[in-house]
């Protein structure tokens, strides 16, 4: 057993380390404020491959794998959390599904430009009413002739409204299967298609400068050819997307708690309180020291998790307890990170507050945290 990076896997950290404190740390709490897509920040990410880590070089890849993705999107969230979000939804929900399940014309259709970052794909699952139970999927697709017709909505789907999106994957009833349940499908809907509309983007509490919209399908009609994989295999297919997905964000996570260590240190020395530099006081040690341990397990949580998944071995439960373990200190970070920054972790000028507005959502997407001890208990035989 060896945790310790290869060559290359830390090369990739340190480059992607250094692109989040030279290139997305100068500009991102404007967008943060405005409310802004970072176009730009992304195209530079297109640029360093990141969009491409996890997959082959046939399709356009870097050749790297979840685990390489899982790193580069540990040191965005370090910094920043939309752009690392922006990341993890564009490869693990937007291309990842193609990958997986695609035809070989569906993938030379839309992997090289969402490999490359030039486009952005959306991962519609989640609906208006329905979340959690994602079986309770009220949006159909009928086929006529070689259409699928689809109607209903989804809700809070990320990169689905950019300008450089391209597609959208959405999960649909097609069916009733034999037993008398739901028969889901995934079809994709090109952005663009006539009856797809996109609404405004959200108000947020934080993921501020990432992009996130209802959609809604009104008799919107796609090629037969755009079904994802087989009929009826809607289900199995995002539980595979989100298991992985879970370990993803996780790093994400651990980036979070990662940054709310390295602005507390920063404050901690800087900082002066009653004659001394507050970090002089054991109190602020012991906070910081504890905030560095749970970083350091979490991240140890997806590690094992992102191993396991590689080894082909299963990773379920595995990777609900690193997403769960992960997005719980992630929340205990940004507030003690807070804490320690006094008035000024009130402030949005402060990467912490940053931190403490993007750490809740850590605990509701891609499963809730009580999601998350469901698989954990059922995968225990509960
Ligand atoms: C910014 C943002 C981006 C998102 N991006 C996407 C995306 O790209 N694609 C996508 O498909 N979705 C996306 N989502 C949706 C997200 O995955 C869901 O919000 C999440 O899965 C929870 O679903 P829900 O909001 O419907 O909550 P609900 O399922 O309604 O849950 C409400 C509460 O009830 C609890 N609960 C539900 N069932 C149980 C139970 N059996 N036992 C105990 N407690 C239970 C939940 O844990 C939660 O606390 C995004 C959400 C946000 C906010």
């Amino acid at each position: 057993m060896d945790f310790r990076l290869t060559d290359e896997q830390s090369a990739l950290r340190e480059s992607v380390r250094d692109f989040a404190r030279e290139v997305v740390a100068p500009v991102i709490a404007e967008h943060y404020e405005r409310h802004t897509f970072p176009y730009e920040v992304i195209r530079q990410m297109g640029k360093m491959g990141l969009f491409g880590l996890p997959f082959d070089e046939e399709h356009g890849g870097m050749g790297g794998d979840y685990f390489a993705l899982c790193l580069a999107l540990e040191e965005l969230a370090r910094v920043d959390s939309s752009v690392a979000i922006t990341l993890e939804a564009a490869v693990s929900l937007g291309a990842m599904p193609i990958y997986r399940f695609g035809t070989e014309e569906q993938k030379a259709t839309w992997l090289p430009r969402l490999l490359s970052g030039e486009a952005l794909a959306g991962f519609g699952l989640t609906e208006p009413g329905t979340g959690s139970d994602a079986g309770g999927t009220q949006t159909r697709a009928v086929l006529d002739g070689d259409e699928w017709v689809i109607n209903g909505s989804k809700a809070f789907i990320t990169n689905s409204g950019t300008d450089i999106t391209a597609m959208v994957t959405v999960t649909a009833v097609t069916g009733t299967n034999p037993d008398g349940s739901k028969e889901l499908s995934t079809i994709i809907v090109p952005t663009g298609t006539p009856g797809f509309t996109v609404a405004p983007g959200y108000s947020k509490v934080g993921w501020t400068a990432s992009d996130t919209h209802e959609l809604t399908f009104d008799d919107c009609r796609v090629p037969a050819a755009n079904l994802l994989g087989a009929r009826g295999r809607g289900f199995a297919q995002f539980l595979r997307i989100l298991d992985e997905g879970r370990i993803a964000i996780a790093a994400l996570a651990v980036g979070l708690a990662q940054g709310c260590v390295d602005e507390s240190i920063r404050y901690a020395k800087e900082r002066h309180a009653f004659g001394r530099p507050i970090g002089d006081n054991q109190a602020i040690q012991f906070k910081i020291a504890d905030m560095e341990l749970k970083a350091h397990t979490a991240r140890l949580a997806y590690y094992d998790a992102a191993a396991r998944m590689l080894a082909g071995e299963p990773f379920k439960r595995q990777a609900a307890i690193a997403k769960l373990h992960a997005s719980t200190i992630a929340v205990d970070n940004a507030r003690e990170a807070t804490q320690i920054h006094g008035g000024y972790g009130f402030m949005n000028e402060y990467p912490v507050a940053r931190f403490w507005r993007d750490s809740k959502i850590l605990e509701i997407g891609e499963g809730t945290s009580e999601v998350q001890r469901m698989i954990i208990a059922r995968d225990l035989g509960l």
